[in-house]
């Protein structure tokens, strides 16, 4: 399995003016990429069955390979998996929450303004370069997470539904050090059909 990088639903300015072209360009076209290329070679030195497993499977796997292969593949594999849902949880002007996701929220977190908030306030406190996802548990509860470097939830058998980019490439150039006022913006371009789309399959 050779790994590509996935095509974007949107142009590079078309996130504007929450996300600015050039920040979505260089993040996507030479970080992202860099993932994808080193995950592919990473891929050449690893028994040949984990070039058969799909990403999500590769993941999980990563306790089976030699240490040094698995670390640059939990490190470039990881971002290339958190990156590809990254990309795909955008819309340009962002779609409206509703649905089984909102239904969710509103259980767990006691209403989407109170999400938000922790959401946002985890993004804030994750220290040095991570994400923070909102996942679904083992339990179908919901709950948001933080990691580092390019730690996936997938390796906790949790199941990723959204996620920020905390790490500096990803807001540095319009942002500068500002990164709560990067989160603040993310809010506004995210599609929740797709955030549903992905709930409803992990529900199912
Ligand atoms: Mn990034």
């Amino acid at each position: 399995m050779t790994y590509t990088l996935p095509k974007l639903k949107y142009a590079y300015n078309e996130l504007e003016p929450h996300y600015d072209a050039l920040t979505v360009e260089i993040h996507y076209s030479k970080h992202h990429q860099t993932y994808v290329t080193n995950l592919n070679n990473l891929l050449t030195k690893a028994p040949t069955n984990f070039r058969e497993m799909t990403l999500d499977e590769l993941m999980v796997n990563l306790d089976k390979l030699p240490t040094d292969v698995a670390t640059g593949i939990r490190n470039n594999g990881g971002g290339h998996f958190a990156h590809s849902l990254f990309w795909e949880q955008f819309i340009p002007h962002g779609k409206a929450i509703s649905g089984k996701i909102l239904e969710l929220i509103e259980r767990d977190f006691g209403s989407f303004s109170q999400f938000q908030e922790a959401f946002s306030n985890l993004a804030k406190s994750n220290f040095g370069s991570g994400w923070t996802w909102l996942v679904l548990d083992e339990n179908k509860k919901l709950k948001v997470i933080n990691t580092s470097g390019h730690n996936t939830p997938l390796e906790l058998g949790l199941k990723p539904l959204m996620l920020i980019d905390v790490w500096e490439h990803a807001y540095y150039l319009k942002f500068q050090n500002r990164r709560a006022e990067w989160i603040d913006s993310f809010w506004n371009i995210l599609d929740w059909d797709y955030i549903n789309s992905r709930l409803e399959n992990y529900l199912r």
